[in-house]
């Protein structure tokens, strides 16, 4: 399991390596905050560590995009590592009973070593900030393809953070307007669209090739 560090931005990482399932790290001023537990507990368990290899600030908390197993994965990885779970409140009944539930077969780290889960939910909108951050999540209006879906973005930078709302190998991106869409209507002019899936791209090359390939 590789995770390797790619540094996007002052105090922004995005944690690629093996497997499409990359995570980001935000650093605030005194504790950092990770996007993504994706997939499995191996997987977030390399994120986590790559993650505290990064800044001597503790890792506490981790946005969960949606609640895809891809995308969710790891979250009882995630508590089991003490982080919060900060995710959206439509994810609040699936989530809790994941964690709720005895994982017996193949035991793992958080039925190994229980501990109580803190979680945070969020409806619209959120702002994490501080002097050295500023991290907007918000939720994804409209969507055809699911409903539980929140993304990220980071004024400074112009940085668009998301989670399945394009990928650039995707041959037909069928809710590609929705997302230019909901972009539009909450005010954001991304520079850069740092994916969970596929590669770190100009907000323009997005753009076109949404626009080359929309849905049918
Ligand atoms: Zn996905």
């Amino acid at each position: 399991m590789v995770v390797t560090a790619e540094p996007v931005a002052k105090g922004i990482w995005w944690l690629a390596g093996s497997g499409n399932h990359r995570s980001v790290v935000f650093e605030f001023d005194d504790h950092l905050v990770l996007y993504e537990a994706p997939l499995n507990e191996a997987r977030t368990k390399a994120v986590i560590d790559k993650a505290r290899t990064l800044s001597p600030k503790p890792l506490t908390k981790v946005i969960v995009s949606h609640h895809h197993f891809d995308h969710s994965g790891g979250i009882r990885t995630a508590i089991a590592e003490g982080l919060t779970i900060l995710t959206h409140r439509s994810n609040e009944t699936f989530f809790k009973a994941l964690v709720a539930r005895q994982h017996l077969i193949a035991p793992d780290a958080l039925e190994k070593n229980h501990r109580q889960a803190t979680f945070e939910f969020m409806d619209d909108r959120l702002t994490l900030k501080d002097k050295s951050m500023e991290v907007q999540l918000y939720y994804l209006l409209d969507n055809p393809r699911e409903g539980t879906n929140i993304y990220a973005y980071v004024p400074r930078d112009r940085i668009l953070v998301q989670a399945d709302l394009y990928d650039a190998t995707w041959l037909r991106h069928s809710w590609g307007g929705n997302v230019l869409q909901n972009l539009d209507t909450r005010g954001l002019k991304p520079e850069k669209s740092v994916p969970v899936h596929g590669v770190i791209e100009p907000f323009t090359q997005m753009v076109a090739n949404i626009k080359a390939k929309p849905g049918t």
